[in-house]
């Protein structure tokens, strides 16, 4: 038996937008803050990404989020750069292709983070920007989040691409060149020697 049940009117939905760089969310936090989202009435953007190596790079990505959020006017929060530990959570998926296990367990350690950031802060749904890239799996992230939040809704909003890229060319962002960890630089050979010391 399918049942449909209308959302009610006026419902106030609290949610955190997961989060992992300026280029990829600029179209959701403008759609958020510009109440697209049915539901949605207020929004936090979540930059929570301990994955990023090395930490200059983490800190230019980090600062063109807050760049961008503060141009809107929107509210933010910055989680710690806690890489060791991320390390822990992905040791033995180092060699794992980008879309890989190490992927997933990547994206349940971030969802995790958001998880217990709503229920701290009085949030009911997450949604992410984790899949917008054209190297990323949407699939593969929902999978993460619905694993991962528990009683914590997931939004899987399927962002305005056209509206990303406009915003993008007129924003001059930061823009990297590779993932966010130490195992997804491109493989160029200076790279490679990199990854090799940086996974002693
Ligand atoms: S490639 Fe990206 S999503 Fe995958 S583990 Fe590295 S930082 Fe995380």
């Amino acid at each position: 038996m399918f049942v449909y049940v209308p959302q009610a009117k006026n419902k106030i939905m609290r949610l955190v937008l997961a989060s992992c760089c300026a280029p990829c969310s600029a179209g959701a936090i403008k759609q958020l803050a510009d109440g697209e989202i049915a539901d949605v009435d207020d929004f936090i953007v979540l930059f929570y990404n301990p994955n990023i190596f090395p930490n200059e790079e983490y800190m230019k990505r980090m600062n063109e989020q807050i760049r961008y959020c503060e141009s809107l006017g929107v509210k933010y929060a910055i989680g710690d750069w806690n890489h060791d530990a991320w390390r822990d959570a992905v040791r033995g998926l180092e060699s794992e292709p980008e879309r890989g296990a190490r992927c997933d367990a990547c994206f349940a350690y971030r969802f995790a983070y958001a998880r217990e950031f709503a229920l701290k802060n009085g949030y009911d749904a997450v949604a992410s920007v984790f899949g917008v890239s054209k190297h990323k799996d949407q699939s593969q992230v929902d999978a993460a989040a619905q694993r991962t939040l528990g009683e914590i809704k997931y939004i899987p909003v399927r962002w305005d691409e056209n509206l990303r890229q406009s915003i993008g060319r007129a924003s001059n962002f930061y823009r990297q060149n590779y993932c966010g960890c130490e195992f997804s630089f491109r493989k160029t050979p200076a790279a490679q020697k990199e990854i090799v010391l940086v996974a002693k």
